[in-house]
């Protein structure tokens, strides 16, 4: 069961500060092989604002964590950073000497892993873990200290004291996760990649890993980039969402507005896969193939699986666009006036839109958020691309 989205909930009480802490520019990163790059991740744009946290959403495969690994410069080869430029706090990632990045990870943007349960050292005492990453950015703490420090780290994450002394291999999984979080913030960095931290546990310790996170958030004041699948955790512990398709980033919005009013055909089409509690019906899929990553077609990266596919789209990429305040999409939909004359879309915006009355029919209401809007997404007949392929909102069940 994926836990359901209260977008409503007060989120917008403590609006981030517009101070960025990553300003990400052009990113290109590609992964060689014999036939050809394959295009991960496609010169995306987005930036993290102070005390905001972001998440970075899309299906398997479409360069989120590419995107996130790139951020500390950790992809491995065959990948490479093929351009862009990563400013953490003003410091180009990308550019840094080996020696110099790594007293940036961790200290200044420090990383939860995938699978972060599995990735604690299986024959090491938790202090000794927590102990190793201080020691190596800040030598020189005496014994004493450094015990009362990693105390107070477990405290922060809500584990007991005797976790300090004992295995991995004697911690729950969400224990174990939270001892990575505890990892992760032991040098107060700016900056948390949180990589889907909430994937292979049950939907109860979900939750308290996610409430964990926002504590430790609200306690520092981190910025973080939540990576994940999940749209209703996502929903209820973003500010920002960042929907990512095969390595481009084609909308970015405040989370309320991204999911009462989603503009990009393949967001409307996300949010729509979140399974109802109100009632049973059969799981909503987005329908046709990803293009070959190594040969994006022209124009809209897109267009084999949209609706609402248009003659403009199979020429000219549409740029990520400002369509509502802070609300930026990727969509020819929704020019004031689209090249070919196909198709002629005002901004449908939000319920109480204030723009012209030329709602597309899949704008939906605030009240709709969790509904099925892909009802209104009925494809076009006669595209033989089109097969079934399932946009899972559960990691463990692709
Ligand atoms: Fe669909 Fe065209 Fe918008 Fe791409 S630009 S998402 S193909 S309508």
């Amino acid at each position: 069961m994926t836990a359901q989205p209260t977008p409503t909930r007060d989120r917008l009480r403590k609006a981030p500060s517009k101070d960025v802490v990553l300003d990400v520019r052009g990113l290109r990163v590609h992964y060689e092989t014999p036939s050809g790059d394959v295009i991960a991740v496609n010169g995306i744009n987005f930036q993290v604002r102070r005390g905001e946290t972001l998440g970075l959403v899309g299906e398997s495969g479409c360069g989120k964590t590419t995107a996130a690994m790139s951020i500390l410069r950790l992809v491995q080869p065959p990948g490479r950073i093929v351009s862009g430029e990563v400013l953490i706090e003003g410091t180009d990632m990308v550019r840094l000497s080996e020696r110099r990045l790594r007293e940036v990870r961790w200290r200044d943007a420090a990383l939860i892993p995938q699978g972060a349960m599995n990735s604690l050292n299986p024959i090491m005492k938790i202090k000794d873990q927590i102990a190793d990453g201080i020691i190596a950015h800040e030598s020189g703490h005496p014994r004493r200290e450094l015990k009362g420090r990693i105390f107070e780290l477990l405290g922060m994450v809500g584990l007991p004291g005797r976790v300090y002394n004992m295995y991995p291999h004697e911690l729950s999984g969400g224990m174990k996760q939270r001892v990575c979080i505890a990892m992760a913030i032991a040098l107060n960095p700016t900056l948390i990649i949180a990589d889907e931290p909430t994937s292979a546990l049950d939907v109860v310790v979900q939750r308290i890993i996610g409430q964990t996170l926002l504590d430790v958030k609200e306690l520092l004041d981190v910025s973080m980039i939540l990576i994940g699948h999940d749209m209703g955790l996502q929903a209820q512990l973003v500010d920002r969402l960042a929907v990512m398709y095969a390595g481009n980033i084609v909308e970015i919005a405040p989370v309320v507005s991204a999911f009462a009013d989603p503009l990009h055909p393949y967001t409307q089409l996300l949010i729509a896969s979140i399974p109802s509690i109100k009632e049973r019906k059969p799981l909503k899929v987005t329908e046709g193939l990803t293009h070959d990553l190594r040969r994006p077609p022209p124009g809209c990266i897109f267009q084999f699986r949209c609706p609402y596919v248009m003659e403009v789209c199979r020429q000219v990429a549409p740029p990520l666009k400002e369509y509502k305040p802070d609300h930026f999409a990727a969509c020819h939909l929704y020019e004031p006036t689209v090249t070919g004359g196909q198709r002629v879309a005002g901004v449908g915006g939000g319920a109480g839109s204030d723009t012209p009355e030329t709602r597309l029919p899949h704008a939906v209401a605030a009240d709709n958020i969790g509904s099925n809007i892909a009802d209104t997404l009925a494809p076009p007949d006669g595209d033989d691309r089109r097969t079934t392929s399932h946009v899972s909102t559960d990691p463990r069940n692709p």
